[in-house]
């Protein structure tokens, strides 16, 4: 039987890596389960709108621009640096993102309580490792407990008692003490934003970085579910009865999914024990203005635990091409644990939630909706618990016996961004060549 390379999941970091394989002259394979490839990188064109399949930013820190994305194919003259315009919904108006550096804006009375219980806040016993502790140790029980606990605990559908800081650090605007003086007396002064700019395609959504990925891939095959992985024979089979033998395999389908595939008791044991949230994404077609507070705005967070959603986004205040003129492409994220997600009636109730929410705030009439378009992401955010780094250190080197080499957000089972995936993908298939 002659094996191959297997790339499992077509998403940017299956793409990615199958590019590479290419470029090196092996003989490899990508099966990936839905008609198209691109997994959460994909855009959905319905008439005057284009929806990505949530927000897609594309931050980079290793390559320079887009152009130098290894293997994507992309042009930078297709694409914009965008100044990120974030808010949070805090006191009933817009503050600025990140909030913990401007509570300043809040209305007198809250943050007057956020400034009292900042200069109470608790003194940390030695090193932080707890999520929750982090927060309220940096910026004060009031801050924690009114924005950055229900955000976060909203987005990741967990307790945050239950995650440890380590792996969200790099994306949380820590507790620098100048900053949030700063923001307390609303100076105005320009420090470097976190995260202050992002590059997105001019047309077309976020698609453009899969077609660049997926450029010139001569072995993909759509619609190929992997059902069944043999651990000792080292052969993939799918619901259509393909069955692959693998020399390698890079898989970025979700590690514990992948785990349950293998039906190895070691890998499913420890697989039980890692745990996610969902994110169901409302996409929803609008008619007519937004209202003023919300013209310019990207994204907005929502920590009100009372407001189903966590994040509302609008794709067409970042690119115009996301929907013809007088009309808003705009989406709303709505987080759930995800041993839940299958018991949500998601169009019965939680679309009508969203929908009566975004009526009482007054950012979107039902009237003007035009059209839906509705994405579940099963997993979402990984769950970084104290025992996720022995886990996944125990499951990967499992997988590696067999010769098969996650990749990717889900496939290493990380909090991480598009460029990450893309990045670990190439690292990984190059340390096997
Ligand atoms: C709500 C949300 C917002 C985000 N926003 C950003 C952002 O603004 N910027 C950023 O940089 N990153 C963002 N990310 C992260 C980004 O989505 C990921 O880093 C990236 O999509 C990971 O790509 P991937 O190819 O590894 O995984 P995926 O895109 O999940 O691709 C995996 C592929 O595997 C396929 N697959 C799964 N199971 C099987 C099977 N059994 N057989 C065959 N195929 C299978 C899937 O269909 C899919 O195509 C966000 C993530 C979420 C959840």
């Amino acid at each position: 039987m002659s094996r191959k390379w297997l790339v499992a999941g077509g998403g940017i970091s299956g793409l990615a890596a199958a590019q590479c394989l290419q470029a090196n002259g092996r003989d490899y394979v990508l099966l990936e389960r839905c008609p198209a490839v691109g997994g959460l990188t994909r855009t959905t064109q319905v008439e005057d709108f284009c929806f990505d399949y949530t927000g897609h930013f594309l931050h980079l820190r290793r390559y320079p621009s887009p152009a130098q994305v290894p293997f994507a194919h992309l042009n930078d003259n297709d694409w914009e640096t965008v100044e990120r315009k974030s808010y949070f919904f805090a006191g009933g108006r817009l503050i600025d993102a990140p909030i913990q550096y401007h509570l300043g804006e809040l209305p007198d009375d809250l943050r007057n309580a956020c400034e009292k219980s900042y200069n109470e806040r608790p003194k940390a016993e030695g090193e932080v490792t707890g999520f929750r502790e982090f927060i309220v140790s940096g910026f004060g029980q009031v801050v924690a407990d009114s924005f950055l606990i229900p955000q976060n605990e909203k987005t990741m559908a967990t307790s945050l008692s239950r995650l440890s800081i380590g792996a969200v650090k790099r994306f949380f605007p820590l507790p620098d003490e100048t900053r949030i003086r700063a923001g307390f007396a609303n100076t105005g002064e320009n420090y470097a934003e976190y995260n202050s700019t992002f590059w997105y395609p001019k047309r077309g959504g976020i698609d453009v970085l899969t077609r660049g990925l997926a450029h010139e891939l001569t072995n993909v095959a759509t619609t190929e579910d992997i059902t069944g992985i043999d651990l000792e024979d080292r052969v993939a089979t799918t619901s259509s009865g393909l069955t692959v033998a693998w020399e390698k395999m890079f898989p970025s389908i979700p590690l514990k999914m992948l785990c349950n595939l293998t039906s190895d008791p070691q890998l499913t044991a420890a697989a039980a024990k890692l745990s996610h949230s969902s994110t169901i994404s409302f996409n929803f077609g609008v008619r007519g203005k937004l209202p003023g507070a919300l013209k310019d705005a990207h994204w907005v967070y929502v920590p009100d635990r009372d407001i189903p959603f966590y994040r509302f986004g609008c794709y067409s205040n970042i690119s115009p091409a996301m929907s013809s003129h007088g009309l808003n492409a705009v989406y709303v994220e709505v987080g759930v644990p995800g041993e839940d997600i299958d018991g949500v009636d998601i169009v019965g109730k939680t679309q009508k939630s969203v929908i009566d929410a975004l009526e009482a705030l007054g950012w979107v009439k039902s009237e003007d909706i035009v059209c839906a378009v509705t994405h579940v992401i099963r997993c979402a955010y990984v769950h970084h618990t104290p025992e996720r780094d022995s886990l996944v250190e125990e499951i990967l080197s499992r997988l590696n016996a067999f010769g098969i080499h996650p990749i990717g957000r889900y496939g290493l089972w990380d909090y991480v961004g598009m460029e990450d995936s893309i990045s670990s993908a190439l690292t990984t298939v190059e340390a096997q060549l």
